[in-house]
């Protein structure tokens, strides 16, 4: 194949392309270009090197460079940045960032995983020198850096989206007083209010203090290039070391900006269910992409990396000749915040009535364990189901243990169309260390069919 495959971005989605692409096609000539000095990095880890569980960048490290070129025969280009792609010619231009200078690559197929572009709010002081943003491993590594040279005392994060909220708990765990924004009055995209509550009450414990439904309006310093206090739409003045910036991304990465491709609502890139974009030819996967949603068909940004690897191994798969499909994405997140778990699915109540679905929700609370047997806790589960035929569209669940279980059972129900009374049914295992007789699940199917 003339030019054979190259990859732009050696993130998430371009390195599942890569080695999908090399077991379809064992001959075939991979090139992957990725613009930082890190190719297979676990980024989802960076929190926890903030935080000290993991103790440097390379315990990150996922599959080495030298075992990626030698076994995989993928021929990977750390800080190779991909500068203009030419769809036409069928040509990209490389900046080699060790040596300066500019080549031409050509290729017979191309995939597009360059990422998303981190958002920054357009407010006064936002450049300042102890504002980070934790979206790369660079930004973490100059985070922490700044921490152990300054010994900073307060923070400010603002998102509390799964990554924000991950952040603050990293900056507790550093001793750092925490002041975490959000603008939308609800945290983590949505939870039903008892699920919220919890999971504020469990920050609050955490030494958090949460500003929910607040705009940050601007950062102000003090010395140069500093910024010291962070001001609130609600009139807050609040005093500040550092700020980090976790306010999601957007699937706009400076490289596809002005490419002649189509494009959905939010910007990202649409994609058929092999992964190719409308230029034929050319595969696009990750957090550039918006990709369609499982259950309601429409094009959605969900910038995770299951989704990124899943449409990242189709379009490895089809761009050496395979023929593999997508089947969509239900946007099933977890994490761990002190000493809760807290997951998601699929839909919440406030997005199916937003597409003008009707909806039946159930929120049960059972014991993590049976009663009798020491530790664990409440575990809340809210289901959601399509009304009147009890179809599941999305869980939520939260708890000191089996939340993210829960979770991944219920994503799996909604990916095979199930109801309320395949929930009543569920025969999950029960022991007294990790459930109680009546699973949460099936106490809700029978909840709900009441
Ligand atoms: C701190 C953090 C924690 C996360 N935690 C979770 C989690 O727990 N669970 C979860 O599901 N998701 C998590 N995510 C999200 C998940 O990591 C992303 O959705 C996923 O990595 C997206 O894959 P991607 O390949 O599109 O982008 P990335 O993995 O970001 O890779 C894109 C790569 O392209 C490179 N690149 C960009 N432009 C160019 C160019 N012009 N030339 C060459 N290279 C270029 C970038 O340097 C980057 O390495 C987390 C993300 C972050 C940042």
């Amino acid at each position: 194949v003339k030019g054979g495959l190259v990859i732009v971005g050696g993130g998430t989605a371009g390195l599942a392309a890569a080695t999908r692409a090399r077991r379809t096609a064992p001959t075939l000539p991979i090139t992957v270009l990725e613009q930082s000095p890190h190719v297979s990095l676990g980024i989802c880890g960076l929190p926890y090197l903030i935080g000290g569980q993991i103790p440097s960048l390379e315990d990150l490290q996922i599959m080495p460079l030298a075992r990626l070129r030698q076994e995989r025969n993928l021929d990977v280009r750390p800080l190779n940045r991909a500068e203009a792609l030419d769809l036409r010619g069928r040509t990209v231009k490389v900046r080699d960032l060790v040596r300066g200078h500019l080549y031409t690559l050509e290729y017979e197929r191309l995939i597009l995983a360059p990422g998303g572009r981190p958002r920054r709010p357009a407010v006064p002081g936002v450049a300042g020198e102890n504002v980070f943003s934790v979206y790369c491993p660079e930004g973490a590594l100059a985070l922490l850096d700044w921490m152990s040279r300054e010994s900073p005392r307060q923070a400010l994060v603002l998102g509390a989206g799964y990554l924000g909220l991950e952040m603050a708990e990293a900056l507790r765990r550093r001793g750092l007083a925490v002041h975490l924004v959000e603008r939308r009055p609800e945290l983590l995209g949505g939870l039903e209010p008892p699920l919220q509550e919890r999971l504020v009450a469990e920050l609050e414990r955490g030494g958090v203090q949460l500003w929910p439904g607040r705009n940050l309006e601007a950062l102000e310093g003090g010395v140069a290039g500093r910024v010291r206090r962070a001001l609130l739409d609600g009139g807050e003045s609040l005093e500040v070391d550092l700020v980090v910036l976790a306010a999601g991304l957007t699937p706009e990465p400076p490289l596809l900006e002005g490419l002649p491709l189509r494009r959905g609502a939010q910007g990202g890139l649409l994609v058929d269910s092999r992964a190719e974009t409308s230029q034929p030819g050319v595969f696009a996967a990750g957090d550039c992409v918006e990709v369609e949603h499982r259950l309601t068909g429409r094009r959605v940004h969900l910038p995770l990396a299951g989704p990124a690897a899943r449409l990242g191994r189709v379009a490895g798969e089809n761009a050496a000749g395979g023929a593999a499909r997508y089947r969509g994405a239900l946007g099933t997140v977890g994490l761990r915040i002190f000493g809760l778990e807290v997951a998601r699915t699929g839909l919440s109540r406030n997005q199916a009535r937003e597409l003008g679905i009707p909806v039946q929700v159930e929120t049960v609370s059972s014991p993590s364990r049976a009663r009798y047997y020491p530790g664990g806790g409440p575990l809340q589960v809210a289901l959601v189901a399509r009304h009147p035929d009890g179809r599941l569209l999305g869980a939520q669940a939260i708890g000191p243990e089996g939340a993210v279980a829960r979770v991944n059972t219920v994503a799996l129900a909604c990916q095979a169309g199930l109801g309320w009374r395949d929930l009543e049914d569920l025969e999950a295992a029960y022991a007294p260390p990790f459930a109680s007789l009546w699973d949460p699940l099936a106490l809700a199917g029978r909840l709900a069919q009441r």
